[in-house]
């Protein structure tokens, strides 16, 4: 509840920083290049706030607040319980969007869908909303269904990463049910959450995706948006309330400063994608900021499929994903000053 008031307050949108701990094995191990550290947590915000200082490799001070910053010993118990309420909130019928924002290397990933030992927030929103499901079919008569899929965005095209995607000569098509409030994806596999089963098999099905992306697709991984859907229907016989909630979870692609000079081919191509796609998107948050009447979800691919989840009274939640490194102070920099402007 009282998360939902700041919400509302802050116009839905919420910013967190996430300060990932220097990888400590082999063949990553990394230390502080300088003894210092780069990123402090000085004592600035109010009680709703908190910062994050950085210091570039020419000693420069970075402060920035946001509405919490993880250091890097937070849990991803820790992250997840400042966003089970807003999690939680698709069962009432919200829209919610939660981004991971970085430079490759940074988190995201492990903060979305996380290991099977440190679950991240994928697995982890599931369960809770599975299992608050079930209880409020039993003690309130709701039904409700709960359908996921998984979509990456990679050079401005859509693909199903859970199903087979189109039959060949066909494509994806994203269309938008304004006054339903439901956003229909052509082709896309969902997995009916109906029973524990199902849920599991969901989230093995994450977890070995995971474990393509630390390998041979790393790479790719880096250079393209995941996304997590979760749509929720919900009726209640009783009463005849109907509900339409979607929670989505997009692991976005690395925010690294791609240089569009030099590369050709495929390489330029990708470059391309990444740039407009997340510039999209932080001028779709900056419209909706501003209250414009115009909206430019059409400029990119991302934005088009979360356009029915970005505005109104949808929430959303950016996360910054920062490394602590000093090697990274320049990606990270320009991560907390995106994050900053969304704020
Ligand atoms: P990204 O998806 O932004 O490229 P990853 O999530 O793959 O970054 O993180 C890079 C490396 O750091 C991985 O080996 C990951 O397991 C590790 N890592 C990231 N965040 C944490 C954390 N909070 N705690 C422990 N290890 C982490
Ligand atoms: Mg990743």
């Amino acid at each position: 509840k009282l998360h939902n008031t700041i919400l509302t307050l802050k116009g839905n949108i919420r910013v967190f920083c996430r300060v990932r701990p220097l990888a400590p094995c082999s063949p990553d191990v990394e230390k502080l290049e300088t003894g210092q550290p780069v990123l402090a947590f000085p004592p600035v915000g109010d009680a709703m706030t908190a910062g994050v200082e950085l210091t570039a490799s020419n000693g420069n001070k970075n402060t920035f607040t946001f509405d919490h910053v993880f250091g890097p010993t937070a849990s991803q118990e820790d992250v997840f319980e400042e966003v089970s309420l807003l999690v939680q909130s698709a069962l009432d019928g919200y829209k919610v969007c939660i981004f991971a924002y970085g430079q490759t290397g940074s988190g995201k990933t492990h903060t979305m869908l996380g290991t099977p030992d440190q679950a991240g927030l994928i697995p982890r929103a599931v369960e809770q909303l599975f299992t608050a499901a079930r209880e409020l079919e039993v003690s309130q008569g709701w039904t409700f269904e709960m359908k996921a899929s998984m979509l990456e965005i990679y050079n401005e095209e859509y693909k199903d990463l859970l199903g087979k995607g189109p039959p060949s000569g066909k494509k994806h098509t994203v269309t938008h049910d304004e006054r339903a409030g439901t956003t229909a994806v052509s082709y896309l596999e969902g997995v009916e959450c109906a029973d524990p089963e199902a849920v599991r098999t969901l989230l093995e099905r994450a977890a070995r995706l995971r474990a393509v992306g630390a390998t041979a697709a790393n790479e790719r991984s880096s250079r393209s948006h995941m996304v997590f859907l979760l749509s929720i229907r919900g009726a209640n016989a009783a009463t005849g309330q109907r509900l339409n909630g979607m929670l989505n979870l997009i692991d976005l692609a690395g925010s690294e400063r791609l240089k569009t000079s030099g590369a050709n081919g495929e390489r330029l191509k990708e470059t391309q994608a990444i740039n407009k796609s997340l510039s999209a998107l932080g001028d779709v948050i900056a419209a909706l900021g501003s209250r414009e009447a115009h909206i430019p979800y059409r400029n990119s691919k991302l934005t088009w499929l979360l356009q029915g989840c970005l505005g109104g009274d949808a929430k959303m939640l950016m996360i910054a994903n920062v490394a602590p490194t000093l090697s990274a102070a320049n990606e990270s920099l320009c991560s907390l000053r995106f994050a900053a402007k969304v704020n």
